[in-house]
């Protein structure tokens, strides 16, 4: 890569889940050098099959952070091999259809050993994974989001638009306080202008108004979601108008509706968002835009619609 540290990653095994060897002086330990990615296997309803979605999107994704923060990358195939071979390794733990899915977390990070700052001499790509419920128990609940605008998980320049692990722990704080006063997530605004919507921690927002449905422009500072990017093509294709744009905080007043997207939470409906003491509330239930992606959505990863864009990996 551009820190010239190219390398071949030699090819791993299964192996049960358990505690690692680190250097004290781990490049990850000491200066942050990780990427992560999170990717959902589902059991098909109809055949037992075991469904991945997108996991190439994952890859890509997981090269463009690597490139960021000087580490060498797998390539596509080892990437999607190592998924494929984790998820079909631990089948027996995913979850029935309609209960839940295996979580799977593929995790690239500097394990040589580094004293003076400088990129690690040596990379450890590895894959673990967890069956996970659904993300809303039984009811399609709604989030409750309220805006930041002391604290921001991105600055132009700097590595929020890559699954970077240095981009989590700052959110912490403000998750905890969110969590504290009763609500669900936080979004956050730019650093710059600290007027216009990115997102919130682990999702990607988007906002209704009649038929067109907008969501900021990623320019380095926002994490492209593949859910994102899917929903957005989805909604496209049923006639929705799509706007890649500044949204400023104002805009919410007149939205009809709001929703989230992401690996985690799917499509998940935002019912109020609260900025500096003023609570702004949505549509929410049956008849929204984001529940009709959402059914769209949920049945090609779950294998329940047909597949016509080739977004699905079977594991085998
Ligand atoms: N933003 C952030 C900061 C995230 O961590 C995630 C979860 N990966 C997302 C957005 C949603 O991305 P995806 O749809 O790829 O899960």
């Amino acid at each position: 890569n551009k820190c010239g540290n190219d390398g071949v990653f030699q090819k791993g095994v299964v192996t049960r889940y358990g505690a690692l060897e680190l250097s004290p002086s781990a490049g990850v330990l000491n200066y942050g050098q990780g990427v992560l990615e999170g990717i959902k296997a589902y059991r098909s309803a109809e055949d037992d099959r075991l469904l991945l979605f997108r996991p190439d999107q994952n890859a890509l994704r997981m090269k463009m952070g690597a490139e960021r923060i000087c580490m060498p990358s797998p390539s596509v195939e080892t990437f999607v091999d190592a998924v494929k071979e984790t998820a079909l390794a631990n089948k027996r733990w995913v979850p029935p259809p309609g209960k839940g899915s295996l979580y799977i977390r593929p995790l690239l990070m500097g394990t040589g050993a580094v004293l003076g700052f400088a990129p690690a001499p040596d990379y450890t790509f590895l894959v673990y994974c967890s069956p996970v419920g659904n993300y809303f128990k039984g009811t399609f609940a709604s989030l409750d989001l309220i805006i930041e605008d002391e604290l921001h998980r991105a600055t132009p320049g700097g590595a929020g638009g890559v699954k970077s692990i240095t981009n989590y722990a700052p959110v912490l704080k403000g998750i905890s306080k969110a969590k504290q006063r009763g609500y669900s997530e936080v979004l956050y605004l730019d650093s710059v202008h600290k007027k216009y919507i990115e997102e919130v921690s682990c999702c990607n927002i988007f906002v209704v108004k009649g038929n067109v449905i907008s969501t900021p422009a990623t320019s380095g500072t926002i994490l492209e979601g593949i859910t994102r990017k899917s929903i957005m093509e989805i909604a496209s294709d049923r006639g929705y108008q799509i706007e890649e744009r500044a949204i400023a905080v104002e805009e919410l007043e007149d939205a009809g509706e709001v929703f989230c997207t992401g690996t985690a939470v799917g499509v998940a409906p935002v019912g109020t968002i609260t900025y500096q003491g003023k609570r702004m509330e949505f549509k929410v239930g049956a008849s929204t835009v984001g529940r009709e992606l959402y059914t769209i959505l949920e049945g090609i990863q779950t294998g329940k619609t047909k597949d016509d864009k080739g977004w699905i990996v079977e594991v085998q």
